[in-house]
């Protein structure tokens, strides 16, 4: 894919991949129990992209306004450690992060499809969100994807930075 000078050089700078949940790493959709337990359905190849990125040097990154425990053992099984759970402000809990990790946020990257992702993506050096997002969204991203939450967004905005830092979209025979 062709990307602009303006979006190459905000790709270069990712050290830092963040995602929010709920119509990024799912369709935004949830199903209940009788019992009233959630579930919600993630994407294998999105885990993938995340693994990839890990690979290539990427630190990986989660801020939901849920609690779930399902989110919590998505993270888990990705081994994703920079998790915040419950978030009423996106933008301060990522800033709060960055002040104990060595990136800042013009190397942060950021995808998300709602409104509560707004401020955040402005405040990041490079935003995405899923095809399907909410059309505020899609007015003040960087880089809106082709396919849509829980349905390979989040691979494809981990490929485009994979390939455009000039690292591999594809695993060793033995990893
Ligand atoms: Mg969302």
């Amino acid at each position: 894919m062709e990307v602009s000078k303006e979006l190459l050089d905000k790709i270069k700078k990712i050290k830092f991949f963040v995602m929010d949940v709920d119509g990024t790493l799912t369709n935004g959709k949830v199903f209940y129990s009788k019992n009233g337990e959630e579930l919600k359905i993630f994407s294998i190849r999105d885990g993938m992209g995340i693994e990839l990125l890990r690979r290539g040097g990427i630190e990986i990154g989660i801020i939901t306004s849920e609690h779930s425990p399902i989110v919590e053992a998505r993270a888990n099984k990705l081994k994703i450690k920079n998790l915040i759970l419950g978030s009423r402000n996106k933008k301060k809990d990522l800033n709060d992060l960055l002040n104990q990790l060595p990136f800042d946020s013009s190397e942060t990257a950021f995808i998300g499809d709602d409104v509560n992702d707004i401020e955040v993506m402005k405040f990041v050096g490079l935003s995405a969100c899923p095809s399907d997002s909410n059309k505020n969204v899609k007015e003040i991203a960087d880089y809106i994807c082709s396919k849509p939450g829980g349905e390979g967004a989040v691979r494809e905005f981990a490929e485009l930075i994979l390939i455009n830092q000039n690292k591999s979209i594809i695993l060793p025979e033995n990893w």
